[in-house]
C-alpha cells in the first residue's frame, strides 16, 4: 500500500513537471510571435522626487497581452526569453521604443530620464557594448538621461563579463543601477569600486519597514551606506504614505511606486509629465505677478 501510495506522487510530479514545461513551451510559441508581430508594449512608471513628488524620469516595463494566454507578467516570460534566445531581440526592441518616446518628450521640452532592465544574457552577446552605445547615440537623447538596471543577483553569476561590459558604455555618460538590491548577497566591500550610479532598494524590504525592525534596520544601513559612496538610492514598491516619509527621512533619492502610480501606456505617462509642467509654470506666472 505504501509502495502504491509513493509511486502515485512520483506520477503526479512527472506529470506536474510535463504540465510545466507544455506551459513554458506554450509561453515560447506566443512569445516569439509576439516578437514577430509587435505584440509587446513598454509601458512607463515614474520615478519622483519623494520631498515634492515631482516626476523626475521613468522605468521602462515591458507589458504583453497575448490573444491566447492573456496579460503576461514578465516575471514569467523573461526568464524563458532568456532560456530560448528570445532575449536579445526584446532587450532591443525595450531600448529603442524607451529612447524613442524619451526623445519626444525632450522635443516637448519635457527632459526625463528612463531607465531599461538589462538581462545578464544580453551581455553575453560580444556585440552588446557597440550596439548599445549605437543605439543611444543615434537616439539624440543625451547619455546621462540613460539609465541601465541590472539585477543584484545576477551580478554575481556572471560578474566578470557584465561589469567589463557595463565600464565602456558607462564611459560615454549612460548610467548603472543595480536593479532588487538587497536580494543578492553581493561582497559590499567591492561595492565602492563597482561601476555603478545607483542602488534600487527591493520592493520586499520596503514592504516591511512599518512592521519588522530587523528589515528596516538593513534598509537604514543601505542608506548610509549609498550616502557614503555618493550613489543615488532608488526606492522600489512605495505604497503608503507612512513610506513615502521614512524615504523622505532617509533622504532617499528617488521613489517609485503604486503610492504615485503603477506602469502606464505611453500617452497617459506624457499627459502626467505634461500637466506637472503646466502647474509650475502656472506657479511661476502667478508669482510674477504677484
Ligand atoms: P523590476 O525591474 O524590479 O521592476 C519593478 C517591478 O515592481 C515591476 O513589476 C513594477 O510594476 C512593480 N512595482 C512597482 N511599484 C510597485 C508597488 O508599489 N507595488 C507592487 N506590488 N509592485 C510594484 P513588473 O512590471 O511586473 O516587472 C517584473 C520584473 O520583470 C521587473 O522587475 C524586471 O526584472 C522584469 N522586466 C520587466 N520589464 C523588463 C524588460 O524590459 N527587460 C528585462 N530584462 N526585464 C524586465
Ligand atoms: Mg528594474
Ligand atoms: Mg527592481
Ligand atoms: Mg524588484
Amino acid at each position: 500500500e505504501a509502495k502504491s501510495a509513493s509511486r502515485g506522487r512520483a506520477v503526479s510530479y512527472s506529470e506536474a513537471l510535463r504540465t510545466q514545461a507544455n506551459e513554458r513551451e506554450l509561453i515560447a510559441d506566443r512569445l516569439r510571435h509576439a516578437v514577430d508581430t509587435g505584440g509587446l508594449e513598454v509601458f512607463y512608471q515614474p520615478k519622483v522626487i519623494p520631498e515634492n513628488g515631482r516626476i523626475v524620469g521613468s522605468e521602462a516595463l515591458l507589458r504583453w497581452n497575448d490573444e491566447v494566454l492573456g496579460q503576461v507578467s514578465p516575471a514569467k516570460f523573461i526568464p524563458i526569453a532568456e532560456e530560448r534566445g528570445l532575449i536579445a531581440p526584446i532587450g532591443r526592441f525595450v531600448l529603442q521604443r524607451a529612447l524613442n518616446d524619451t526623445k519626444h518628450l525632450h522635443e516637448e521640452g519635457l527632459h526625463t530620464s528612463v531607465a531599461v532592465n538589462v538581462s545578464p544574457a544580453q551581455f553575453q552577446e560580444e556585440t552588446f557594448i557597440d550596439e548599445t552605445i549605437g543605439t543611444v547615440s543615434e537616439s539624440g537623447v543625451s547619455t546621462e538621461k540613460v539609465e541601465l538596471e541590472i539585477t543584484e543577483s545576477s551580478l554575481m553569476d556572471y560578474s566578470d563579463t557584465v561589469l567589463d561590459r557595463i565600464r565602456p558604455i558607462r564611459e560615454k555618460g549612460v548610467k548603472f543601477a543595480i536593479d532588487d538590491f538587497g536580494t543578492g548577497y553581493s561582497c559590499l566591500s567591492s561595492l565602492a569600486n563597482m561601476p555603478f550610479d545607483t542602488l534600487k532598494i527591493d520592493r520586499s524590504f520596503i514592504m516591511d519597514i512599518a512592521t519588522c525592525a530587523d528589515r528596516r534596520t538593513i534598509v537604514e544601513l543601505i542608506f548610509i551606506m549609498a550616502h557614503q559612496l555618493n550613489l543615488n538610492t532608488v526606492a522600489e514598491g512605495i505604497e503608503t504614505p507612512l513610506q513615502k516619509d521614512y524615504l523622505k527621512l532617509w533622504g532617499g533619492t528617488l521613489g517609485q511606486g503604486f503610492l504615485w502610480s503603477p506602469a502606464v501606456a505611453f500617452p497617459e505617462y506624457r499627459a502626467m509629465i505634461l500637466a506637472q509642467s503646466v502647474g509650475a509654470v502656472k506657479t511661476e506666472v502667478a508669482s510674477a505677478l504677484h
